[in-house]
């Protein structure tokens, strides 16, 4: 399905939310998909999409004018005639679960890929959970979804939480020293709660020592990403073993973690380092147009990476690390930093879409 410009006609649900309104801004000028539905709540239906977001579009570049002009459709009442018009949705509904849930799969059941930013299908047995630079293998469940829930070209993707972003390629880089245990402390920003100074005053001057479901999702969703398919099911990794303590900062955007990590075989810095950059990167080869190259990048510098300086690294979609050193308790310790509503939402719901449209998902 293609339109006059050889692009791939694609929608965005919950689009007038902080990850709906990332979202298409980075497909404005993509050059694979062009966005030609909108849909959000039953409150913002039938309104244009510059009337539905009037006064609360959050990005400092401008509303695309092509976007600004569509007529926004209900997400949940609406999936039949939006599954006319494209082959794929990407989601960025914030609802409870089981609706998210529910609508998700009404649109894979009209044939369509659905992208998900949403926790809601993350931990469903037959769901991969992509961050496709660790675990781009994981697109073969998707034969087994379709068997499972008799769809033909529909399929569910999503995409892990944001919180996670910096640390998980790390395990997986320095996955031959075998990780064991791993503390993790991340200083997550703002605009992760959908929100701006301006919005939520109580965040300036202020650090929140809590985010509802957060450590939860950073201590677990970790075992899934690095998970092997054995029988047509996940085989969650055992290790490592990880502790987190999720933290909001006053920034707008970035969420930096400190990551202290236990290996059972013996590293030196040299090795760890060595690992990082060179990161095999299975995207590489396939020249998707939002993977970072590197996925990774070492900074030697003492105070590096810094949130405000790093986060747009590679267009927002690079893991900056910095400061590997030994830990007195567990034996090295370090600092990583990903930007959480690109990297850590729109942009990476974005690159699993490429790798969708790459391999042959896409109908
Ligand atoms: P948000 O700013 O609150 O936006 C929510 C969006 O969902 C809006 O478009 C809203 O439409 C729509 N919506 C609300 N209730 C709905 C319903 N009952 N049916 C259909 N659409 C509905 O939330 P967000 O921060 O963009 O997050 C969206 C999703 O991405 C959430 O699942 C969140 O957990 C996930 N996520 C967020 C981040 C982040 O950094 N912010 C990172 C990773 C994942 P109206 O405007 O019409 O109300």
């Amino acid at each position: 399905m293609q339109n006059q410009k050889n692009k791939i006609p694609v929608g965005v649900l919950g689009a007038t939310g902080m990850v709906g309104q990332r979202l298409i801004s980075l497909l404005e000028n993509h050059p694979w998909f062009e966005v030609v539905c909108v849909a959000a709540s039953e409150k913002s239906a039938g309104k244009t999409y510059a009337k539905a977001v009037e006064g609360r579009w959050l990005l400092k570049n401008a509303m695309p004018e092509k976007t600004s002009k569509l007529v926004l459709y209900s997400t949940e009442n609406d999936a039949e005639i939006i599954a006319k018009k494209v082959s794929l949705v990407f989601s960025a509904i914030g609802a409870d679960k089981d609706l998210v849930r529910k609508i998700e799969e009404a649109y894979a059941s009209f044939g369509l890929a659905v992208v998900s930013n949403s926790a809601a299908h993350r931990w469903s047995e037959d769901v991969p959970m992509l961050m496709p630079e660790v675990n781009s293998d994981h697109l073969k469940m998707i034969a087994i979804q379709r068997k499972n829930r008799g769809w033909t070209t529909g399929c569910i993707v999503v995409k892990p939480n944001c919180s996670v972003q910096c640390y998980v390629p790390l395990l997986r880089a320095w996955e031959k020293f075998n990780p064991q245990k791993v503390i993790v402390s991340t200083y997550q920003a703002i605009s992760g709660a959908g929100k701006t100074f301006e919005m939520w005053g109580e965040m300036l001057d202020n650090v929140i020592p809590f985010i509802g479901g957060e450590e939860e999702k950073s201590e677990k969703e970790p075992a899934k990403i690095l998970a092997e398919i054995k029988n047509e099911k996940f085989e969650l990794a055992s290790t490592p073993t990880i502790s987190a303590n999720c933290i909001r900062v006053p920034t707008s955007d970035g969420h930096l973690a400190t990551i202290n990590i236990q290996f059972e075989k013996e590293a030196t810095k040299e090795q760890l380092i060595e690992a990082l950059r060179n990161f095999k990167n299975p995207l590489d080869a396939l020249n998707l147009p939002s993977a970072p190259k590197p996925l990774i990048t070492y900074f030697e510098e003492e105070d590096r990476p810094q949130t405000r300086l790093d986060r747009d690294l590679h267009n927002g979609m690079g893991i900056s690390v910095g400061r590997i050193r030994k830990d007195s308790v567990l034996g090295w310790k370090c600092v990583a930093l990903s930007h959480n509503t690109v990297r850590g939402a729109a942009g990476g719901s974005v690159l699993n879409a490429e790798l969708l449209v790459k391999l042959g998902y896409i109908k």
